[in-house]
């Protein structure tokens, strides 16, 4: 793990959620990483979400690929198409 963070040290802040599934899971680390991403305070590529029966285990939020300028694609982790930082729009998904 290499996060970026500005300045300071970086921390991991555990949030258990209570979910039916590991998908819904880590859609929900998705929304607050990205809700909390304007700040420049969290890394979302980093994000990730372990079972509490296994924390050895870490499912990724995002992908883990990295954009040509480095960065971290933002889409989900089995995403089709091409890497980006932004979701596509609803008409983009539409095509797909
Ligand atoms: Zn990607």
């Amino acid at each position: 793990m290499n996060p970026t963070p500005t300045a300071g040290h970086c921390y991991l802040i555990q949030l258990p959620v209570v979910v039916d599934d590991l998908a819904t899971a880590v859609r929900v680390a998705r929304v607050i990483a990205r809700s909390l991403s304007f700040h420049s305070l969290v890394e979302c590529g980093e994000a990730a979400v372990t079972s509490v029966d296994d924390l050895e285990v870490r499912h990724p939020a995002f992908c883990e690929r990295h954009l040509p300028n480095g960065r971290r694609c933002l889409l989900h982790p089995d995403h089709d198409g091409q890497c980006a930082r932004q979701l596509p729009s609803v008409n983009q998904r539409l095509r797909r």
